[in-house]
């Protein structure tokens, strides 16, 4: 099997997966009891939240456990909109963002009285500032941009983006950095909220993060308890909150340690692409050395897919957020790409331990399937 879509989602990192299984064993107990038994959890949790802040260079106090990066997504802009309306209802994001953010934003338009600006991007799609210069109010009070994008991975340049933004005193800039974290090097420094998901970065399914600065309000969406300093009601999920720390560690790590050898992979894949008289490249080498996306001019993304699956090679298209969706990837459309590109789009996605000959044993078999299909 060679599993080249990790940009969907990533195996468990076996430490992590050997801590969880521990801990679940034994820590089963309510964070919130107050004998000794919920202490020690409690306890635990918020070790993991003081790691996790020192690991993203933030305050512990600014970061909520989530299930997963949509919920962290979903409840910075709700939250966020819903707690700051008085101030003006403009709201703006980028065409290219995640469905757990655009479809978020459309929600408010369409359902809440807020008016929103969906930015374009350039070919490389990424986010010019003159844009987003251009497309601020005076009642503008959030922006959301994402760090790397999930389907061409182009990297924003989020500090200058930043600085457009605070321009206006009460917006706020929301950064998903879920393809970013262990990735790229991040700097929250001038990021006002920002969402994490742990399945993209060998962690466990069901595990997210929220990181908001304390000056932001936010409303919270689920209410009842105190948890998470009331943003977020209901018993905690302890042993994933206590394990995420472990795999943001261990991911921090990864990347530092494999940084030029990915770059070295996605150099040669991009190499051996561009030398192909039938693939057209979406990526470009400037984005994240993890996501690659091309076209296969001379046939369609589906049909590809299943012969590579056929072969035990797994790749996506667009966003796996989308593909019930029998419709062209709106990232790529918001590029410029023409049909035959938009028709043909394969997205390669590395990770740590991602290696050169399983990405020569992808090329090989892409070559033989094409020519096999251009022969028949
Ligand atoms: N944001 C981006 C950029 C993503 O790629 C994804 C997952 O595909 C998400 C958000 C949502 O993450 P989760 O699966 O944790 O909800």
């Amino acid at each position: 099997m060679l599993y080249l879509d990790n940009a969907s989602t990533t195996r468990v990192n076996p430490e992590v997966l050997t801590t969880y299984q521990s801990l679940l064993a034994k820590y089963f107990a309510n964070a919130d009891s107050i004998y000794d038994l919920g202490v020690e959890v409690h306890n635990l949790q918020e070790k993991s939240r003081n790691m996790l802040a020192k690991l993203l260079k933030v305050n512990s106090s600014e970061l909520t456990f989530c299930s997963c990066a949509s919920e962290a997504n979903n409840l910075a802009i709700k939250g966020y909109a819903f707690a700051n309306q008085h101030h003006g209802k403009h709201l703006i994001c980028s065409a290219i963002e995640h469905s757990s953010v655009i479809e978020v934003f459309k929600q408010l338009e369409a359902h809440f009285g807020f008016s929103l600006t969906i930015l374009p991007v350039n070919h490389q799609g990424v986010v010019e500032v003159e844009t987003l210069r251009k497309a601020m109010r005076k009642d503008t009070i959030l922006v959301a941009i994402m760090y790397v994008n999930n389907e061409v991975g182009s990297i924003q340049p989020i500090n200058e983006l930043a600085k457009v933004v605070h321009q206006e005193h009460y917006c706020a800039f929301l950064v998903d950095c879920v393809q970013a974290l262990g990735k790229i090097d991040l700097d929250l420094t001038n990021v006002d909220l920002a969402s994490f998901s742990a399945h993209k970065v060998n962690g466990l399914k069901g595990s997210g993060l929220l990181y908001h600065r304390l000056n932001k309000r936010l409303m919270p969406l689920v209410i009842g308890g105190q948890q998470e300093s009331g943003l977020r009601a209901g018993t905690s999920n302890y042993v994933l909150n206590i394990v995420l720390a472990k795999t943001f560690r261990l991911a921090l790590e990864k990347q530092q340690a494999n940084q030029s050898r990915i770059h070295e992979l996605k150099t040669y894949l991009y190499n051996e692409l561009s030398s192909m008289p039938e693939i057209s490249l979406n990526s470009d080498l400037n984005g994240s050395d993890y996501i690659c996306s091309f076209s296969v001019l001379t046939s369609g993304s589906e049909i590809m897919m299943n012969a590579l699956s056929k072969r035990g090679v797994y790749v996506s298209a667009k966003s796996t957020c989308s593909t019930s969706k029998k419709s062209y990837s709106p990232v790529l459309e918001a590029m410029g790409k023409d049909s035959k590109s938009l028709n043909g789009v394969l997205r390669v996605s590395f990770t740590y331990d991602t290696t050169l000959l399983e990405v020569q044993e992808f090329i090989k078999t892409l070559k033989e399937i094409i020519y096999a299909y251009s022969t028949n």
